[in-house]
Order: structure tokens, then sequence, then C-alpha cells
């Protein structure tokens, strides 16, 4: 009765089943299962990886425990060997192991294997360790969402939180004196009698902050408006939405 819902064992058990049935349904998922072995040889939970695809799974609407899944199996499919390759499928630790299973059942019968990942994501999600990865699959859902929805709106250069930051090393950075050394140098002097350099070509500053952050720093800003340079040209590519 390993597979009895709230076991750990079958809770673990039937994790390399969700994860499966979580990269197939979701295009574009990753998902790593590490086990280490302990004393006796036996496959232990260490950490579980999962990258979530942006997708969205269908809801499944039937839901049963291993036992009951091969009985309805074996009524429904009428192949003996479907219900062996099931539990045994379900049993695997092993990753590897647990492909060679299910890619049998799909050999077997498709139909069989359509109607597993259906009943296993909806029962998978009952268990301690599923359940508490759907939460954050959730979660992560709903943030990726938002976030969708805010970059929709957005037509800058460079991504909101970024440039919200940008702004106000924008308004900072009014009050300096800027003194030109060269083409690519800047001196920028600081009300409270402050002064750095900056390196328009190379991205750098005296000051440190800019080279770290890779996000146009006061001091930057200062020199750009005084060169015409645009100021998004000097963060770092990651933080644009042009690309
Ligand atoms: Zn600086």
């Amino acid at each position: 009765m390993d597979m009895a819902k709230g076991s750990p064992m079958g809770s673990y058990g039937i994790l390399l089943t969700y994860l499966h049935m979580l990269t197939r349904a979701n295009i574009g998922t990753i998902t790593d299962l590490q086990t280490e072995e302990d004393g006796y040889g036996d496959s232990r939970f260490k950490y579980c990886f999962v990258a979530l695809g942006a997708s969205v799974y269908p809801i499944a609407s039937h839901g049963a425990c291993i036992v009951h899944l091969q009985r309805n199996v074996a009524a429904k499919f009428k192949k003996r060997i479907l219900a062996t390759l099931i539990s045994k499928a379900a049993r695997a630790f092993r990753k590897s192991t647990f492909n060679e299973y299910f890619e049998e059942i799909e050999r077997v019968s498709p139909g069989c294997a359509e109607y597993l990942m259906a009943i296993v994501l909806k029962e998978a999600r009952e268990l301690p360790i599923v359940s508490t990865l759907e939460y954050i699959r959730g979660t992560l859902m709903t943030w990726f969402e938002k976030r969708r929805g805010k970059a929709a709106q957005h037509k800058m250069d460079l991504a909101p939180k970024v440039e919200e930051i940008v702004q106000r090393n924008y308004e900072r950075s009014t009050c300096y004196e800027v003194i030109k050394i060269n083409n690519e140098h800047y001196e920028i002097k600081t009300t409270t009698g402050l002064s750095y350099v900056v390196d328009i070509q190379n991205k750098t500053c005296t000051c440190a902050e800019f080279n770290m952050l890779k996000i146009p720093y006061s001091h930057a800003i200062a020199a750009a408006v005084r060169c015409d340079l645009k100021v998004p040209l000097l963060a770092a590519p990651q933080y644009g939405t042009f690309f």
C-alpha cells in the first residue's frame, strides 16, 4: 500500500510520474529529480529541479490511487500487461526506468498512456510533495502572467523595473557638474564635492557601482546626457526589451 495517498514513499514514488507528465503536458518544461543512495543501497529523494514551460496543462477530471488505476485500466483497455507496466512505472525511482515502462505502455496502448497522463496529473496533486510543487508552480504561473501583461504594455527600450531605476538615477544626475576629459572619459563632480570618472566606451566608473550592476548609474547618465548618447545603450543588453 505504498501508493496510498499521503504516505511519503508513495508520494516520492509518484513524483517521477508527475514530473514526467509535467514535461509532456507543458512544452518547454525541464525537470530533474536527484536521488542519493542510503546505507542500504536504496535511492532516497535529494532534491528536485523544475523549470516550467509557459503553457498550462489541461485540468484532468478523474482521480484514482494506483490500485484503482490498474483496475480501471484493465477494464477500459482490456490488456493485462498494462496493469503490470503501470505498477512498475509508478514504483520506478530512476527516471530512465520510468521512461522505459511508460514508453512500453505507449507502444501497447497509446490511448492508455493518454488516459494515465490525465489521471496522474489530477491524482498527483493531492500527494504532499507533489502538492507542494503544484503550489509553487501555480504561484510561478501567476507571476509569469502578471509579468507578461506588464511587458506587453511596455513600449520603452528597457525592462520596466530597470526603467524605473534609470529614471531615479537620471533625476539624481541633473545636479552634477560634468567635465569632458576626452571622447570616452567624463569627470563627474557631485554637490558634496566628490569626483568620479566615467568611461562611456567601456561602461565603467571609478565608483564601481555602474560596473557591477550594468544599470546606468547617475554618474554614467550625466556623462551620457553630456555627449548626447542614448541612456538605454549604457545598460547591459539583458535589461533591454529590444531583442
Ligand atoms: Zn560612478
